[in-house]
């Protein structure tokens, strides 16, 4: 048995006295946030550094019983206060790190100041009663709230002790709740998988979701389910709607709820689809390659952003990587400037340039004509294949992937609301770069 972290996402049914509630907290949390960048900001100015979470704690447990107008402080459980003082701890080193050079990713700046209805509605709980039945959920000081989908997958699980709840994010995505529980979860993980020596090449696309061609040459494409598309449809009408309103308007904001809505189910829709293709592809296969694209790179093309997103590169990706561990598989990544789509899978040849409109792929060399995904997952597969040899011959590392292996924190609208506690998670051990032999 393997411990592993996973979040479970549900809806919630908050009656209107919980509504309330729940958007006390929300500003509670933004509200202590921005009260403990206020004390750091101060400190900073006097003395060159800032207080720690536990000190920010102990500060506003003494200013909140002297100072009359923060008397609406007991409204609300003292974790909402307590986990906003983490989040910024957090952030602040975050920054330090970004600053020298020791985080991945994208450099940060400072944090900001939280704005009332332009941050998101966000809390957490880490301690209290937090429970979960098969119709609703337990959290401290809101008590039994309904949930809006079954919560039996994770409630069985709690039950017979194979769970543990570590912490509840309560947030709000487009005029709905929902609960993301962080959960420890023992996991049987086999040694081997159950079909070794299998493989597969996976390109995720930005026409259609997933193209892969395993080790047999068995094409796997996954177009996407309908209700993507119609609801892309629907957001393309409804983002042009309310391109024609006028700011700050009555009715551009009616357009902007509207809009926010289609956002969330594009979401739901899409993880929902994501989740089943991937758990699919790691039962099924041993090795699972694809391309470690890179995702903010792309994303300042600003044609190619929504549909980035859309597809959502970076969660198929980590649902890989935690989903082939569960299975004792693996999953390889491309270094992200392998040409797979720009080169030819039959002989080798690559084409100078290839823009998105062009869905074949034309060989310049043995004349192979292809579907271009397909050819795209043919590289990856090929790649893996001799991957081993020419790592060794290359005397390049094999190392773990660096991104997205982190306890899973769902981005908001991940989960389908539809679905019983659709998982996310972290394995153990998940994947490693596959850097491209020159
Ligand atoms: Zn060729």
């Amino acid at each position: 048995m393997v411990k592993v972290r996973q979040a479970y996402r549900f809806a919630l049914d908050p009656g209107p006295a919980q509504e309330r509630m729940l958007r006390s907290h929300a500003g509670a949390s933004w509200f202590a946030w921005n009260w403990g960048l206020a004390r750091c900001q101060e400190r900073y100015a006097a003395e060159r550094r800032w207080y720690s979470a536990m000190e920010l704690h102990r500060l506003w447990n003494a200013a909140k019983k002297a100072d009359p107008a923060l008397a609406w402080w007991a409204e609300n459980s003292k974790c909402a206060y307590q986990e906003a003082f983490r989040d910024l701890d957090r952030a602040l080193k975050d920054f330090i790190r970004s600053k020298k050079g020791e985080r991945k990713g994208k450099r940060l700046g400072f944090p900001k100041v939280k704005k009332r209805g332009r941050c998101k509605d966000s809390f957490r709980f880490s301690t209290g009663a937090i429970r979960c039945s098969g119709t609703s959920v337990t959290l401290p000081r809101l008590s039994v709230i309904r949930t809006h989908e079954s919560t039996r997958k994770l409630a069985r699980r709690l039950e017979n002790g194979t769970a543990r709840i570590l912490s509840a994010t309560v947030s709000r995505t487009a005029q709905r709740w929902f609960v993301s529980f962080t959960v420890e979860v023992d996991r049987a993980i086999p040694e081997h998988h159950a079909r070794p020596g299998s493989a597969v090449g996976i390109d995720l696309g930005v026409r259609t979701l997933l193209t892969g061609v395993d080790e047999a040459g068995t094409v796997i494409a996954v177009a996407g389910p309908k209700a993507l598309r119609s609801s892309l449809r629907k957001l393309r009408r409804a983002s042009r709607a309310h391109a024609r309103t006028t700011p700050g308007s009555r009715n551009r904001r009616k357009h902007a709820d509207r809009l926010a809505r289609i956002h969330a189910r594009v979401a739901e829709v899409r993880a929902d689809a994501l989740h089943k293709a991937t758990t699919d592809l790691a039962g099924r296969y041993e090795t699972v390659v694809a391309e470690d694209l890179n995702v903010a790179g792309m994303l300042a093309n600003r044609r190619l952003a929504r549909a980035v997103a859309d597809q959502g590169f970076g969660a198929a990706r980590r649902m890989l990587g935690y989903k082939t561990g569960w299975h004792g598989g693996r999953l390889l990544l491309a270094g992200r400037w392998y040409p797979s789509s720009r080169t030819c899978s039959g002989c080798g040849w690559r084409k100078p340039s290839l823009t998105l409109a062009e869905r074949v792929f034309t060989c310049g060399a043995c004349g192979l004509v292809m579907d271009r995904d397909q050819n795209a997952a043919r590289n990856l597969l090929n790649l893996a294949a001799s991957g081993a040899e020419s790592l060794n011959a290359c005397g390049d590392r094999v190392r773990p992937v660096p991104d997205g292996q982190r306890p899973a924190k769902q981005e908001p609208g991940t989960a389908p609301a539809g679905k019983t506690g659709t998982a996310a998670g972290q394995p153990a051990a998940a994947g490693q770069e596959l850097t491209h032999a020159h």
